[in-house]
Order: C-alpha cells, then sequence, then structure tokens
C-alpha cells in the first residue's frame, strides 16, 4: 500500500483544543468590535490540528498532484511542456506582481509596453494582423472568435448564418462552443488519410455558413494537407475559418495560420508558451486575427499612445465586449513573454522541429506494437491504438492505468473520437532521448503484459494513492466537502 495511504485524514486527526499557532501577548488596550461584525453562532466543524499535521496534510496533498515537474506526462493535445522556472521569477517582479489593474495607466507603462510586445509576438508567430490578449483560455478564445464571426456577419447585413462546420475529429470545446453562441452544428467527415474530406465540405458548404472551426495540425496530429483549399472554399461559401490553436507546438517559425487561410485564432498561452495549466487555470487563450475583424475583438488591448513609447488601453470600436476582469491573466502573459524572448525566433523553430522530431521518435518506437491510426510521417502528437495482437480483454484504459505504475502520466485516452481505443502521445521537446527511451520501453513491456498476464493490467494502478476510481460518477457526483460517514462509507467500500 503506497505511503500516502498511511495517514489519516485531517479532520480524524483533530482532538478538541489543538492549536497550530500562538498570538503574541497584546500590547495595545483591547477594543470592542462594533456588534455588526461579531458571529452570531458558534465557529464549529472545524478541524483542530498542530502545525506538524497541517504542514503534512498539504504537503502530502501537493505531492499527489501528478505534475510536469515530476512525471513525464505525454498528454496530447494539451501540450504538457516543461515550465522553465525563470518565467516564475519573471513573473514575481514586483513591479509585476504587485502591480494594480486600476493604478492609472502613466504607472503601468512596463506592464503594458509587455502587453504591447507580447501581441506583436504572437501576431507575427502566426501572420495576424491584431491581437487581444483577454481571454482565460482556449475555450474561451473560441468563443471570442464565434461572437466575432457572428458580429463581422452582422456588420455587413448578411443576417441569415448560422451553422458552423467542425470536423468530426474536432476537440470537444468546438462544437460545444458554436452551440453555446446560438448556432447549429454541421459536422463534416475525416477521410482516411486523416483530412477534412473535400467532397463532404462542399456538400455542406452554404449561405447558411458562418464559417468553419479547423485544428491545424489537425487531433490526429497531422497537418491538414488541403488547407489551402479548404480555406478558400469556405471563403468562396461566405464563411469565415477559425483556427484552434491548440496544436501550434507543431509549426512555430515554420508556417503561418495567417497565411494559409485562418481568420481568428486562439493561443493557448498555457500550452504553447509553457504557463502552467495550474488546477484548471489561470491559463491565458490570446487570439489574433485578421484586419478585416480587429474592429471586432474584445478588450482592452494595448496600443501605442501620442506621446512616443507610451503606451495606453483601448476598445476596439466595434468590440464584442470584455471577457474577463481588467487584462486577462497577466501574470501568465510575463511567462509567455519571457519565453518568447528567451528563445527568440530561431530558438521557436527549433521547438517545433524539436517537438515534432520526438513524436515521430515515439511512433516509430511502438507502432509495431500499438497501431496507429494513420499511417503518417505526424506533427508533434502520435495518435496510436491500444489494440494489442494477442491481448484478450485488453482496453487503452488498461494500458493508461498500468503506466500510473511506472510513474508516468497516461497520454491522451478515447480522443479523438475517431479513433477506436485511441492513445494520443505528445512528448513534447521537453522530454530528453532518454527518457522517451524509457516511455518506449515501459510501453513495450505494458505490451507483452497485456498477451501473458492481462491482469497485472486489469487491476492497475496498484502503487497510486488511489485505484481505479468510478470517474463518472467522480464528475457527475463529486464529494466537495469532508464528510465523515462518507467517507467511512467509501473506505468499506460501500
Ligand atoms: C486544449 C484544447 C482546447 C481548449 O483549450 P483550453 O485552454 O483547455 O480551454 C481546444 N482545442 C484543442 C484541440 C485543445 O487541445
Amino acid at each position: 500500500m503506497s505511503v500516502y495511504n498511511s495517514e489519516p485524514p485531517i479532520y480524524e486527526l483533530s482532538r478538541t483544543g489543538k492549536i497550530g499557532a500562538n498570538l503574541p501577548a497584546l500590547d495595545v488596550p483591547a477594543a470592542a468590535l462594533p456588534p455588526h461584525l461579531l458571529r452570531e453562532d458558534e465557529l464549529a466543524g472545524f478541524p483542530e490540528l498542530s502545525e506538524t499535521e497541517v504542514i503534512r496534510h498539504f504537503t502530502r496533498i501537493s505531492q499527489r498532484n501528478v505534475c510536469i515537474d515530476t512525471v513525464m506526462y505525454p498528454l496530447g493535445s494539451c501540450t504538457m511542456k516543461y515550465n522553465p522556472k525563470l518565467h516564475e521569477e519573471a513573473a514575481r517582479l514586483p513591479g509585476f506582481a504587485a502591480a494594480h489593474p486600476m493604478q492609472d495607466q502613466s504607472l503601468s507603462q512596463g506592464a503594458l509596453a509587455l502587453m504591447y510586445q507580447l501581441q506583436h509576438y504572437l501576431g507575427e508567430i502566426s501572420g495576424f494582423d491584431a491581437v487581444s490578449l483577454q481571454p482565460a483560455a482556449g475555450a474561451q478564445g473560441e468563443f471570442a472568435g464565434i461572437l466575432v464571426f457572428r458580429a463581422y456577419h452582422l456588420s455587413r447585413g448578411d443576417v441569415d448564418r448560422t451553422e458552423v462546420l467542425v470536423p468530426d475529429a474536432a476537440h470537444g470545446t468546438n462544437p460545444a462552443t458554436a452551440a453555446m453562441s446560438g448556432f447549429k452544428v454541421i459536422e463534416v467527415k475525416s477521410d482516411a488519410r486523416g483530412n477534412v474530406d473535400m467532397d463532404d465540405l462542399k456538400s455542406k458548404l452554404s449561405p447558411r455558413t458562418v464559417g468553419m472551426m479547423l485544428t491545424n495540425p489537425n487531433t490526429v496530429g497531422l497537418f491538414e494537407e488541403q488547407i489551402v483549399e479548404v480555406s478558400r472554399l469556405v471563403h468562396a461559401a461566405g464563411g469565415l475559418m477559425y483556427g484552434d490553436g491548440a496544436n501550434f507546438n507543431a509549426i512555430l517559425g515554420i508556417a503561418k495560420p495567417g497565411q494559409v487561410g485562418f481568420d481568428f485564432m486562439h493561443y493557448n498561452l498555457h500550452k504553447t508558451f509553457t504557463t502552467p495549466h495550474g488546477g484548471g487555470g489561470p491559463g491565458s487563450g490570446a487570439v489574433g486575427c485578421t484586419a478585416a475583424l480587429a474592429p471586432f475583438l474584445p478588450g482592452p488591448i494595448v496600443r501605442e499612445a501620442e506621446q512616443a513609447g507610451t503606451y495606453e488601453l483601448f476598445m476596439p470600436e466595434q468590440s464584442i465586449g470584455r471577457l474577463k476582469t481588467f487584462q486577462g491573466n497577466f501574470g501568465m502573459l510575463v511567462r509567455a513573454w519571457t519565453y518568447i524572448r528567451t528563445l527568440g525566433e530561431y530558438g521557436l523553430r527549433e521547438v517545433s522541429e524539436t517537438a515534432v522530431l520526438n513524436a515521430n521518435y515515439v511512433r516509430t518506437q511502438l507502432q509495431d506494437l500499438y497501431p496507429v491510426a494513420i499511417d503518417r510521417i505526424c506533427m508533434h502528437e502520435a495518435v496510436l491504438r491500444g489494440q494489442i495482437a494477442g491481448a484478450q480483454g485488453i482496453r487503452t484504459l488498461d494500458i493508461a492505468k498500468r503506466l500510473i505504475d511506472f510513474g508516468i502520466h497516461p497520454p491522451t485516452v478515447y480522443f479523438p473520437l475517431i479513433v477506436p481505443e485511441a492513445l494520443m502521445i505528445e512528448p513534447t521537446e521537453t522530454e530528453s532521448k532518454v527518457n522517451m527511451d524509457r516511455f518506449i520501453a515501459v510501453m513495450r513491456q505494458i505490451a507483452s503484459e497485456a498477451v501473458e498476464t492481462p491482469a497485472v493490467l486489469h487491476n492497475a494502478p496498484t502503487n497510486a494513492p488511489v485505484r481505479r476510481l468510478d470517474e463518472v460518477r467522480a464528475a457527475r457526483k463529486p464529494i466537495l466537502r469532508y464528510n465523515a460517514e462518507k467517507f467511512a462509507e467509501l473506505r468499506r467500500g460501500e
């Protein structure tokens, strides 16, 4: 059993009267609090513990959180690359960390200059004319994009467009975004080479087309070979091209989405540009677009002010509005700026070249045991299938759970939906060859276990803090507060 499970939960360690902090004796006259500030009922239900117990509890919890700083985390589509610690230092500089979002713009010139430069860098890297740093996540960037598409069409009196085209391989946020924006989602099929099926695309374009949401490289880890033609067709139907930039890590310094027909794109700064994913945030889903869409961008955006060398915030004339309080997740902008400045133009290109090389290395070393989804040179991630020849009753889920026993975070599984038993592996450029070789060796061992000792896989994980969880129940009926009775029930397996 794991050492993690040997300590009782913090509530069970509680003893009445124990305290973890001593306040100094009062050195000013005691003053009575005004009655409206006093509690009306007794403070109850908190555990009473020593400092040692509290520190152990929280440190233990922090170690349960599997992270890129402790293990390989080849989570396809999410680009879990190493987050350089230099960025943390930059984000903690008092001028940035202690800046108040309401302070006068004349006192925020350094922060505004950084935002202005980051807007410029992101625009340059992707071939777009304007950038807004507002959105807090890729999904929010998508929402911004589709609202901008709507605003653009309406501004031209083009009022009958109601359909957003989304490939069948797309990330779930794409159709969700289109639906949340009030549009109808029209699915477009993929062809046998993993590209958009051109005939299907043509049959679904119409005067009702708002636009198309496309990830390139796509969610099967492959470059859309006909991207220019796809864009041309969508534009010819009066639609706009939305680029889901989650896979930007494959093409930095190599291809610019703005030059192959995309009108709008989100960047996941917490994927491509090494700002931490955190526990669901804070992220940054900055967005870039063509000059034609720039007036509709969410704001505020930073521009040069009249006095040379100074900057100011402004709201684009026909902006869809704000998506986030103040200037978005500013600390993430500092980290992304630092990353871009540390690597420079050629460094960024090397990031993508190495990421693509690493994914292809892993693919070629595993594809004899784990069939590849589509047999093509992949981009920064390789989609394999957990269908091992000769293994009975083994699913991708079993393989993923077994990886946990080796201290490796499982890759993305069962996505994209069009690949049965998908295993989407993204080593990223920050994994060394030694680490990838270990991952490959472990995957090969798991493949032979699947044939020879399948029970090992079915029982996995055996050395993690928890065994297999009822993931559906955990998501649908989460227990977010400690409840002694509930915990006792769960421990007894009820
Ligand atoms: C991660 C991801 C998104 C959503 O981005 P968030 O920042 O998680 O909201 C959208 N599309 C793809 C392909 C992704 O991998």
